[in-house]
């Protein structure tokens, strides 16, 4: 038994119990305040669904990944699957595939197809139908791949993609043309990585993704955090990550304490919806802020999932509950398969301009589409600056109401 493995268990209480007692564990001292997400009984779950696992194989990652739901059967035995989702479950073959860790199974509507979280990763048959603009590698990821597994496309910082398996898969992955069909552990193909990344003294900045980069054992993360950090030039190291939403029991004092030896490193989490913001996720980004980590959010505009106002505005407020600053809003790439979930960008837009003012600066994220082919992120706001009069700029606030600024430095009084 590992030491990760030794942190986690001696945190767990030593007997089963009601999920209550569980998640009043998890959160931990001092508390916070959760969202009352619509959680199940997380021991009843474990009666019926895994009998003879208690709330220690609940609470170990690995258990949560030898245990994923990946077939129809299985699902089905959990949800009262739609006509749509049973199609597209046992229709698959090709393209993603699907699998859903036990812990984000018990935050799924057993009765109810249209909740967010299931819409995120059930699939649908609308996956098998293509829509105009469409393309496997939407942002030209593989043009701009010196090597296999980085994307260098900006002057500083590159792009590592250190593994292609997830622990949940999420129905419209940008990557889904190359998530999850290798092995968890890729280490073979990071050599070239490292080799290309120590080569390109320009490369300040190195994003580690995948798939999910916290899938890896420690002691692999470990090993490519070193290698990176011996590379005098790479300043930054960032994380991108899904692992507190679907499988926040990886984060172990174990797995925190091991990052925090490479710092500077940050971490963007995928966030979906404030479903997702459960006490178990809570704690896990607790401890990866604790370790010194800052912590930014992604999260993917999704028709119905969070293309509403009031969900984005209640995930991006938990969020910073999480002690998590939401950094980036995408508009949905158009990925093949994922026209269902793709919103007018004026939804983005509208959404924006509803958080705006409305509430505080730090829980407004940056819209941006991430421009098709190649040309990068690209942010859109809604417009504030409605012309000028002479020397004065004509503005509207988020409620509205016109106002006028002085804009005189530049623009020289017509008048004098
Ligand atoms: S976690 Fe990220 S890489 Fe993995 S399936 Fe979801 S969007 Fe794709």
């Amino acid at each position: 038994m590992n030491s990760t493995h030794q942190d986690y268990e001696e945190a767990v209480p030593p007997e089963p119990g009601a999920a209550d007692a569980v998640s009043t564990f998890l959160t931990g001292t001092p508390p916070f305040h959760t969202p009352a997400a619509p959680r199940g009984n997380v021991a009843a779950f474990l009666r019926r669904h895994f009998p003879g696992a208690g709330m220690r194989q609940w609470n170990d990652w690995r258990w949560q990944l030898a245990n994923r739901i990946q077939t129809p059967e299985r699902i089905g035995s959990m949800l009262r699957l739609s006509t749509e989702e049973q199609a597209a479950l046992t229709g698959t073959g090709q393209g993603l595939p699907f699998a859903v860790t036990p812990y984000y199974a018990s935050l799924l509507e057993p009765l109810d197809p249209t909740q967010g979280l299931r819409r995120c990763v059930i699939p649908v048959c609308a996956e098998w139908r293509p829509a105009p603009g469409e393309c496997a590698d939407p942002l030209a990821e593989d043009h701009d791949s010196p090597v296999p597994g980085v994307v260098h496309r900006y002057p500083d910082r590159c792009l590592f993609l250190v593994t292609d398996f997830c622990s949940t898969y999420c129905r419209y992955c940008t990557r889904s043309r190359s998530v999850g069909h290798g092995a968890r552990d890729q280490r073979g193909r990071w050599q070239a990585g490292l080799d290309y990344i120590a080569a390109t003294p320009q490369v300040r900045d190195v994003l580690l993704s995948g798939g999910d980069p916290l899938t890896l054992e420690d002691a692999a993360l470990d090993w490519l955090l070193t290698r990176l950090r011996a590379i005098p030039h790479v300043e930054v190291v960032r994380i991108g990550t899904k692992v507190p939403a679907v499988l926040p029991q990886r984060v172990t004092p174990g797995l925190v304490r091991m990052l925090h030896r490479h710092h500077p490193l940050w971490m963007s989490l995928h966030f979906a919806h404030p479903d997702e913001l459960t006490p178990e996720s809570a704690k896990a980004c607790a401890r990866l802020a604790d370790a010194g980590i800052p912590l930014g959010s992604q999260t993917v505009l999704l028709a119905g999932v969070n293309d509403d106002p009031g969900v984005m505005t209640r995930l991006f407020q938990g969020l910073l509950r999480q002690r998590v600053r939401p950094y980036y809003l995408y508009q949905c790439d158009p990925v093949p398969g994922t026209g269902h979930f793709r919103t007018p960008v004026s939804r983005g837009l509208e959404i924006m301009a509803a958080l705006r003012g409305h509430t505080s600066g730090y829980a407004v994220p940056n819209f941006v589409i991430d421009a098709p082919g190649g040309g990068g992120k690209i942010p859109l706001l809604p417009n504030y600056v409605s012309g000028r009069e002479g020397q004065d700029l004509l503005l509207t606030n988020y409620q509205g109401r016109s106002f006028r600024y002085p804009d005189t430095a530049g623009h020289p009084d017509p008048a004098q």
